[in-house]
């Protein structure tokens, strides 16, 4: 119990410190700032979409957003922070 209750401060403490992956400012709830947060969410919204209608990999979205010139700068960033998470995941489990 005393284990448990320490691990949710020492998480509250983390997240109060933790700071957007993508620019380095404050995160909120969701592990990114404000911004990334609300595109992140844009993000996976959209890939809902995309991927009934086109059978598209996370990954192969992913690239096309960082690709897009329509895709805003916002956008972009988020797209090529993901890609690179999921490129780490690759390398851990091979
Ligand atoms: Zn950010």
């Amino acid at each position: 119990m005393l284990q448990s209750r320490l691990s949710v401060e020492r998480r509250k403490e983390a997240e109060k410190n933790l700071k957007c992956p993508i620019c380095s400012r404050k995160v909120g709830e969701q592990g990114y700032c404000r911004l990334h947060a609300e595109v992140y969410e844009v993000v996976i919204k959209k890939y809902d979409r995309w991927k009934k209608a086109t059978e598209m990999s996370w990954k192969e979205y992913l690239r096309e957003i960082a690709k897009n010139p329509l895709t805003g700068e916002w956008a972009r960033e988020v797209a090529q922070y993901l890609i690179e998470v999921e490129g780490q995941k690759n390398v851990k489990n091979s």
